[in-house]
């Protein structure tokens, strides 16, 4: 993973936001390849969802709304994660993310002090991994104590009540044994305030999920759009959650983008069309190239589902840092609606002309987020391997990131073999032109053609285009294709394509190259 970030940086993919002043736990900005990566995904995505299928239509909602919508959503009421601080180092994780611990539990009542009262009743306790020396509890112990103002001199004596073996408790914490706090609710969605005046009338949320808005739109889209059910909203955007703890790179961040779509479908067909979106976004996953051997389906159990869902599928990565989700699919039942008419008073039913009824629709939400599919997709494309140099045999190690074509932010990289050949340089150019309208593509004369292709092997771009002298040879006379088609004295020449994944080289004649790079990342 270190390699994953360190290559991100180094190659602008992704920094830390506000960099220059310390980050902010949380918060990620995408660089010049990033962003092409991430708007190549979620163009991907969307043409998936809005265009190439007649079912779904595309919405963009705004991040602010009325707090009703979050009162009637439930999100303020229940939308938190239970909060627990460590007693020492004040560190704060959420209590259902903490690794179980087994070893020795030492309970200290307080603490004896040369103050008056010298008794001070102050308890605490600490967690010894079996075979530790109690001393690492006292020492644990003592941190806790000076941590409460007591000098270590004036510490006369710790009581310590009594110690007992512990198995899988998750009341201490992991990095340093000490007792965690009980925990409490924390609603993690940011509040702000709409217009000058400061009140609890003007408080609002950063949406912390796209979907709402597809919700309390749900009758102006059906109606704007004249669909029949089933029938889906789609919506890429930011959403805001202020994670108790962020971490693994941008994988839980503060601030991130989803991907989502509410299906509406008829109330008897909802755990059909939930095996049918699994399907689905198993197959897209595959195409943006994460084989589904990577993908774990987890059946989320009754426990742990949100309780409004009747059935949830949790598509899982297998990234570097463990098996973590991807995607949520939940059948929402009608909760949602429901509660939106019950709260707004404005009737949210649909009238099924086939059977002459009217009901609110079921719900099937296929929910990705963007930050976390392009880290997956990093983590797949990623690897090192050892290779001979291209010009010299030399065995050397090449970093490649082997994207898929559609989503590789640069298509294609075009050379001239030499830079002092203006003739190479301005045919090179020229393809650069006529491609640049269709593509995304990188001209590079600098280095030794071996150098460019590695550099572009570590931007992920799956095409190499070199012009050479044999491509001036042919590039002299204008004709005509086999079709009759004028082709252009420049085009008639062919050029080196190499391929980042195989690195093998082939020619192809000019002509014809932009037929075979369209159909290849499309
Ligand atoms: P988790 O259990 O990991 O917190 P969740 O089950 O709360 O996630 P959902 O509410 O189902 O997540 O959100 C749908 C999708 O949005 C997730 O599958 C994930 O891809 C993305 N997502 C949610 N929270 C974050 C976050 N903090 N950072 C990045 N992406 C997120």
């Amino acid at each position: 993973m270190d390699k994953i970030v360190a290559l991100c940086k180094r190659r602008g993919f992704i920094f830390q936001s506000s960099e220059i002043y310390g980050g902010l736990n949380g918060a990620w900005d995408y660089g010049p390849l990033g962003v092409e990566l991430k708007r190549n995904l979620k163009d991907y995505w969307w043409r998936c969802m809005t265009q190439v299928r007649d079912d779904i239509v595309g919405f963009d909602g705004s991040i602010l709304m009325n707090a009703a919508v979050w009162k009637a959503s439930g999100h303020v009421d229940t939308f938190s994660d239970p909060l627990v601080e460590c007693l020492i180092t004040k560190k704060r994780y959420r209590a259902d993310q903490i690794e179980p611990q087994s070893g020795i539990a030492y309970y200290y009542k307080g603490i004896t002090t040369t103050r008056t009262p010298a008794a001070i009743d102050l308890p605490f306790a600490v967690l010894v991994p079996k075979g530790k020396p109690e001393a690492s509890a006292q020492k644990t112990a003592r941190q806790f104590y000076t941590a409460r103002g007591y000098a270590e001199a004036e510490i006369v004596s710790l009581e310590l009540e009594k110690s007992e073996p512990v198995e899988n408790s998750t009341k201490f914490n992991p990095e340093n044994g000490s007792l965690l706090s009980e925990p409490r609710t924390f609603n993690l969605m940011f509040k702000t305030y709409v217009g000058p005046v400061e009140d609890a009338s003007s408080v609002t949320y950063l949406r912390p999920e796209t979907a709402q808005a597809m919700f309390v739109q749900f009758k102006n889209v059906l109606e704007v759009s004249r669909k029949k059910l089933p029938f889906g909203i789609a919506q890429i955007g930011k959403a805001f959650r202020n994670e108790i703890n962020p971490r693994n790179f941008t994988f839980r961040s503060r601030e991130f983008e989803q991907m989502e779509v509410e299906f509406f479908v008829k109330p008897d067909t909802g755990f059909e069309w939930l095996e049918k979106w699994k399907e689905d976004r198993l197959a897209w996953y595959e195409a943006i190239g994460i084989p589904r051997s990577k993908i774990h389906v987890l059946t989320v159990p009754d426990a742990d589902r949100a309780f409004y869902s009747k059935g949830t599928y949790d598509l899982e990565y297998e990234f570097p840092f463990g098996i973590q989700e991807l995607e949520g699919i939940a059948y929402r039942t009608d909760y949602d609606l429901t509660q939106h008419q019950k709260a707004s008073g404005k009737p949210l039913e649909y009238f099924d002309e086939e059977t002459k009824s009217k009901y609110i629709p079921h719900v099937v939400e296929p929910s990705a987020g963007v930050d976390r599919t392009v880290l997956a997709v990093l983590c797949e494309a990623f690897a090192e391997e050892t290779v001979k140099d291209e010009e010299s045999g030399k065995e050397e190690t090449r970093v490649v990131l082997r994207f898929a074509p559609r989503l590789a932010p640069v298509k294609a990289g075009i050379f001239p073999l030499l830079k002092n050949k203006p003739e190479l340089v301005a045919q090179a150019k020229e393809i650069v032109k006529a491609l640049q309208p269709l593509m995304k593509v990188a001209y590079d004369e600098a280095g030794s053609i071996g150098k460019r292709y590695r550099r572009i092997d570590e931007e992920g771009t799956p095409f190499g285009i070199t012009v050479d002298f044999e491509t001036l040879e042919g590039a002299k006379e204008a004709s005509t294709s086999a079709m009759g088609t004028p082709i252009a004295a420049g085009q008639k020449g062919t050029v080196t394509l190499r391929h980042r994944d195989s690195m093998k080289q082939e020619r192809i004649a000019i002509a014809d190259l932009f037929a075979y790079l369209l159909a290849k990342i499309a």
